[in-house]
């Protein structure tokens, strides 16, 4: 390995192609200098595997802020330790913390606590009632309704009375309908209590606000099978939407659930039907939804028990991949576009100077950061492994049938060690 220069050489997957290749990138600059054909001089031996561009998780919850009340279930240290070991390259960070980032001082603060995280960290600042844009170029999140944190509102209106200040800027929207929330919640399962309903009509509520207030929207975590028409329908005449899925709604559903497992896979929206299940899949591989994004939620065992909604998938990213590609079929080229290529063009305009073309793509002047995949390599998910300070993770105890290999972060190589 030279000093200063880190060459790399397989099978490599884009978006847009996949080939036999060499990527070579200064380790000083962060950047990829040269893509061009193999010679027989990588300085690791990636046989097996297939070299991707840095996957990205734009929605977790790394819990972190500058009271520090949470960070016994997660921190920037902790939660960045599991993304390396999945292979997630970038983060962006949500707000819903006890010291909420909704103001340009508060959002300084917290960013500041993400510099001893290993993998950067774009974060997000809160939309709740009362809060007004940031003088900085920022992401934000509204939370529609009732989950983890403060940042809520109790009805449609009052929303839009906030997000008429911020029009035209990045919204990310939780999509249930609080009123929906309200009226279902004496139903007999958490499933029930958070019906598809809420997310189809909080959906309608979110995709006009994006064309009223020109944003640039995206739809989180989407769980159902009939809002994809909406999304569709939205995307066809042309507003900025995009959505993402997790992967607990790709490969859980409600037929799965029993009595050990129920408080486990606890999460806000809820897991829904089989059906529902197979059209996500569907709609992530046509490139209706836009990003795997996981929504990592770090609560601790003690928490899941007394009924906390939200699972840990860091850690897990990269190898649930190879389930993806194994079972249902993707290509490298597709998981590509929605692990690394989406959630870059998401992301470019918040980076920092130093990040050149951004995440996303092998090719010269984008960031030097990769994701190695042995797709053929099963492994067991146990507890040991796992990174994430919360310490557990939904798939243990299932084989995913590949696993990460190597991240590449800017140049500089950490092997993991499942
Ligand atoms: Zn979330």
């Amino acid at each position: 390995m030279s000093e200063n220069a880190l060459r790399l050489e397989g099978r490599l997957a884009n978006h847009d192609r996949e080939f036999d290749g060499a990527v070579e990138i200064d380790t000083s600059s962060g950047l990829i200098t040269h893509v061009g054909p193999a010679t027989g001089a990588s300085d690791l031996d990636l046989s097996g595997c297939i070299v991707f561009p840095g996957f990205g998780d734009i929605h977790i919850h790394a819990r972190e802020d500058a009271g520090g009340s949470q960070s016994y279930k997660e921190d920037f240290v902790s939660a960045s330790a599991a993304a390396v070991q999945g292979g997630v390259t970038h983060v962006a960070d949500m707000p819903n913390n006890p010291v909420a980032p909704v103001d340009d001082a508060r959002y300084a603060e917290k960013e500041r606590l993400t510099a001893k995280s290993a993998v950067h960290v774009t974060l997000y600042a809160g939309i709740g009632p009362g809060t007004r844009p940031l003088q900085r170029h920022v992401p934000y999140k509204a939370f529609m309704g009732p989950s983890v944190g403060d940042l809520y509102f109790k009805s449609q209106q009052e929303l839009e009375r906030v997000i008429a200040e911020y029009r035209g800027r990045n919204v990310s929207f939780h999509c249930e309908d609080p009123v929906i929330l309200d009226a279902s919640k004496g139903a007999a399962t958490h499933e029930q209590r958070r019906p598809a309903s809420a997310e189809i009509s909080a959906t309608e509520f979110a995709l006009h606000l994006v064309e009223k207030y020109d944003l640039t929207g995206k739809l989180c975590h989407y769980s159902t099978g009939d809002g994809l028409k909406l999304i569709a329908a939205a995307k066809a005449r042309g507003l900025r939407v995009t959505a993402e899925v997790t992967p607990h709604h790709l490969f859980f559903d409600d037929t799965m659930l029993t009595n050990d497992n129920r408080l486990w896979l606890q999460m806000n929206p809820p897991l829904r039907g089989r059906a529902d299940r197979l059209a996500l899949i569907e709609a992530l591989r046509s490139g209706l939804l836009d990003y795997i994004a996981t929504d990592h939620a770090p609560h601790t065992l003690a928490e899941k028990a007394t009924g906390m909604s939200g699972v840990p998938h860091l850690d897990t990213y990269g190898a649930f991949t190879t389930w993806l590609m194994k079972e249902h079929c993707f290509t490298p080229q597709e998981i590509a576009r929605v692990c690394a290529f989406n959630p870059g063009e998401w992301v470019r305009e918040f980076l920092p100077a130093g990040f050149g073309k951004g995440y996303g793509c092998i090719e010269p002047g984008y960031t030097g950061s990769l994701t190695i995949v042995e797709p053929d390599a099963p492994y067991v998910v146990r507890r040991e492994t796992i990174q994430t300070k919360c310490g557990w993770s939904p798939f243990e105890g299932f084989t995913l049938p590949g696993r990460v290999r190597y991240s590449v972060l800017r140049g500089k190589v950490h092997k993991a060690t499942v």
